[in-house]
């Protein structure tokens, strides 16, 4: 018998659905790891093997992360990464993850996915594009079927050093015929495309100033003659487009294209110098947007132009980046950035609370090529988060709980639901034990800075 689970009593369960209905005293009825039923509490189903009491929660779509490198959560608030921009930032840190092992992979990415699944995110993606030493893709999708998120492996790659005109160091980059090799091993062995996926694997060249155009064209290929998705860095920031028309003689949108990097099977981290013909390009095509706003202002890389994207129909979902240009990797806080970083840039009506929300569910679902994720109806998959509202964030706020998720301090999830399980219970991890990760990653941190020289022994 397969099991089945009852949310019931919810202030509000925001459903993301195709009327975007917000349901006052909601309820959610799950059989297995698919959602069966919402509604008025009064109208679903009184119990089931498993039921929550959602009195004085807002109960929202699980959140999707849709850009992330994992791994940075040990190297944090690195003093000489700490003011520069995105190329000065890079070659500092280069040397230091050269030092990265197999066991610094997988613990960073149980820390990473902690925070992120206690503040509120249920799906993920991750570019791992740095495999020094015995680091392997596998590390990471290890570290997420742990935990029991719901995760989006990209296998990224470098494989222009500096001695061709690249940015990373030589030692840190790879063989194209090996990256080739190995992301195909790694689509055969955990790609699973079927719906409710746990696990999928994404085709990921790191960026166009790390690979060759070669590179990038045969991972197009592969990734198409597997249907898997493909992901890489586009359009960063003014150094990235002189890169692209010093190197290329093309904007990266042009590049993009000319790769064969556009389609509703590419998302493309940033674009915040996306200029209005790839905006249009991105639009006719399909291809998405990981939008980062706090990475972009930690870097000083501009305003990504994402009113002008949603508007235009080009698909955009939110991405925390890596915790070495976010070091604080929230994902309701990055919601928060998004509707705050819009308003800077194009006004106080760039971007509403629910918008931002949108992009956090529906937005990064559609960036990842999914349909079973992002909304709170039946059919979907049972990711469904819970916030509680008598915390000192929201004292004030209970008259709109939903933009007051996005408006007021960002909170952590008092329950997360992840493929029908519980995955936190009274605001706590029940899959891990986060205080010995949390132990076990600082060491790691430490030891890898001892490694580089970034840090004296004591
Ligand atoms: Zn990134």
């Amino acid at each position: 018998m397969t099991k089945t689970l009852l949310i019931k009593n919810a202030r509000v369960v925001v459903t993301m659905d195709d009327q975007r209905r917000e349901i006052n005293d909601g309820a959610i009825y799950v059989r297995g790891n698919v959602i069966e039923q919402v509604g008025p509490t009064a109208e679903l189903p009184q119990t089931a093997d498993e039921v929550i009491d959602a009195t004085g929660h807002v109960v929202t779509p699980g959140l999707v992360n849709t850009h992330h490198h994992m791994y940075q959560s040990l190297t944090r608030v690195i003093p000489a990464a700490q003011n520069g921009e995105l190329f000065n930032w890079l070659t500092n840190l280069y040397p230091i993850w050269a030092n990265l092992n197999s066991e610094m992979v997988h613990v960073s990415t149980l820390t990473a996915m902690s925070e992120l699944i206690l503040s509120g995110c249920t799906t993920s993606s991750d570019h791992l594009y740095i495999y020094p030493n015995d680091c392997k893709l596998d590390d990471s999708i290890e570290a997420a079927s742990k935990i029991g998120m719901r995760f989006h492996a990209a296998r990224g790659a470098m494989s222009v050093g500096q001695s061709k005109g690249g940015l990373p160091p030589d030692r840190v980059v790879e063989d194209e015929k090996a990256i080739l090799k190995d992301t195909q091993r790694l689509i055969e062995t955990y790609h699973d495309a079927g719906r409710h996926a746990m696990q999928r694997v994404v085709v990921a060249p790191c960026s166009p100033f790390s690979v060759s155009q070669d590179l990038m064209k045969e991972a197009a290929l592969l990734a198409r003659s597997y249907g898997v998705s493909m992901h890489t860095h586009l359009a960063e920031n003014v150094n990235d487009i002189a890169y692209s028309r010093e190197k290329f003689n093309m904007t990266p949108a042009e590049y993009a294209e000319d790769c064969g990097w556009v389609g509703h099977d590419v998302w493309h981290a940033h674009c915040v110098q996306l200029d209005d013909d790839g905006v249009y390009m991105f639009a006719k095509t399909g291809t998405g947007v990981a939008h980062c706003p706090c990475s972009n202002m930690r870097l000083a890389s501009g305003i990504a132009p994402v009113r002008k994207m949603v508007d235009a129909g080009v698909p955009v979902g939110l991405g925390v980046d890596g915790c070495a240009s976010n070091d604080g990797a929230h994902m309701l806080g990055e919601a928060r950035q998004a509707m705050l970083l819009q308003r800077v840039g194009f006004g106080p009506d760039a971007m509403t609370a629910r918008q931002a929300l949108e992009l956090a569910t529906l937005g990064g679902a559609k960036v990842l090529n999914r349909d079973d994720i992002g909304a709170i109806k039946p059919g979907m998959s049972a990711d469904i988060v819970m916030f509680k509202l008598d915390q000192i964030a929201f004292a004030g706020a209970l008259h709109d709980p939903v933009a007051a998720l996005v408006f007021c301090t960002p909170s952590n999830v008092n329950y997360s639901v992840i493929n029908g399980k519980i995955v936190v219970k009274d605001g706590l991890l029940q899959t891990i034990d986060l205080p010995l990760v949390i132990e076990r990653h600082n060491q790691l941190a430490s030891d890898l800075a001892l490694a580089t020289g970034t840090r004296k022994a004591a």
